[in-house]
């Protein structure tokens, strides 16, 4: 009987791994208490093994607000309403808990002064985060 399987097992032991564990290389007691350390510069983040790739979405909306012109294209387009008109200034917030990176308003932009980062631990404990 073949076990194609069984050499892949095997084969397994002795391969590097292409994960590692994220954000820290032990899983801490806490991890809020770890990413505080990281914050107060007492410990370090474990670097994902794998490079963002190429068009990746899924990273934070950078805004250049210098160059936004403030037309309101992007919130028109948004699906998930997470961009406000601030008036005052003619420019927009951008609600990084409320966004779920489907890039439209990257792509409405007139003035390309919007695109995704690669910046992509955005997690909060506020749902205030914004741009
Ligand atoms: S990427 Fe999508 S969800 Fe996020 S702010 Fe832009 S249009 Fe809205
Ligand atoms: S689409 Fe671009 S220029 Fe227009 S308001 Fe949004 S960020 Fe500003």
């Amino acid at each position: 009987m073949k076990l194609p399987a069984f050499s892949e097992v095997l084969g397994q032991f002795v391969k590097k791994p292409v994960t590692n564990l994220f954000p820290a290389r032990y899983l801490p007691k806490s991890i809020t208490g770890y990413l505080g350390k990281v914050a107060a510069g007492e410990a370090e983040i474990t670097p994902p093994p794998v490079p963002v790739p190429e068009n990746f979405r899924g990273g934070k909306i950078a805004y250049d607000r210098d160059a936004c012109i403030g037309c309101k294209l992007c919130i028109r387009v948004c699906p998930a309403h997470a961009i406000e008109f601030i008036p005052e200034t003619k420019t927009v917030r951008i609600f990084v808990t409320q966004c779920i990176f489907c890039s439209q308003c990257n792509d409405a932009c007139p003035v390309s002064c919007l695109h995704m980062s690669d910046e992509f631990m955005v997690a909060d404990a506020t749902a205030t985060r914004n741009i």
